[in-house]
């Protein structure tokens, strides 16, 4: 399908958020992703094509791409799209992927690192759209106090008393001392990862031996990132 950038919008002083339109009209569940092509002269060998997760809920009638932007190491890929006119066209594919909620009546753990939190903002606002009921923590470790959605997740939280969002920042690590700190009753929830593939691949060893079973383990990395 082919995607229209109506605007853009900065985040964090490294992170800005694409506004897309779509001529054709196209469901989604929050969490699943899209697959771009940019197309550019002399891409670098990573490409014209990237996997982003769609950062807005169904409702917004609104495809959001947020990326973090690498000025001196960063892609051809990024530099043509932080470089987009607006009204500029590209090309995307799917939704896909499965990191979906499959029971909003749950109760969720949602561990995001650093721009992995993107599936997290369309799930939440997905919710409290649905004025469901969200019995949800959301871990969320960012690299500095500049932290992207936390206005909109600080709303949330005020309407929500059951969501708990607890921003963890440097000297404070999102590590096993921060899940025993801020999770109780592990073996009871579910959990949600999202972030850069080594952090989801230590999630993934360290909570079952905190007793997680692994059927309530869900993981969404994001390649690319070799932190957060
Ligand atoms: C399902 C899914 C969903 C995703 N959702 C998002 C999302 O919402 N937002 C998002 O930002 N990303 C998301 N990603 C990751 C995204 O697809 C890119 O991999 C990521 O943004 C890195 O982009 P880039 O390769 O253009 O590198 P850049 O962002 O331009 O660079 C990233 C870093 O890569 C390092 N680097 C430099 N050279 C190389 C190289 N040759 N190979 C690898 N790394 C190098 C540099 O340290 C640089 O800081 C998702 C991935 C998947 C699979």
């Amino acid at each position: 399908m082919t995607l229209g950038l109506i605007s853009k919008k900065k985040e964090a002083s490294d992170v800005y958020s694409f506004i897309f339109h779509s001529e054709e009209d196209f469901g989604w569940k929050p969490g699943q992703f899209l697959m771009y092509r940019v197309e550019h002269p002399n891409p670098d060998e990573r490409g014209e094509r990237r996997y982003f997760s769609i950062a807005s809920a169904p409702f917004e009638k609104q495809i959001i791409l947020t990326t973090r932007f690498d000025r001196e190491r960063g892609s051809s890929f990024k530099k043509v799209l932080f470089g987009l006119p607006i009204g500029s066209t590209i090309y995307a594919e799917g939704p896909r992927g499965s990191f979906v909620i499959d029971d909003p009546t749950g109760n969720c753990v949602f561990i995001a690192g650093g721009i992995g939190v993107t599936p997290f903002r369309a799930i939440l606002l997905d919710l409290d759209y649905q004025r469901l009921p969200i019995n949800a923590i959301l871990l969320y470790a960012s690299r500095t106090n500049d932290i992207v959605y936390k206005e909109e997740f600080d709303q949330l939280a005020k309407r929500h008393s059951d969501l708990k969002i607890h921003y963890i920042v440097p000297p404070n690590y999102l590590d096993e001392i921060a899940i025993r700190k801020y999770v109780p009753d592990l073996a009871k929830l579910y959990f949600y990862i999202s972030g850069p593939k080594p952090m989801v691949v230590d999630f993934e060893e360290l909570l079952p031996g905190m007793g997680v079973p692994a059927e309530h383990i869900k993981r969404d990395y994001f390649p690319g990132y070799d932190r957060l």
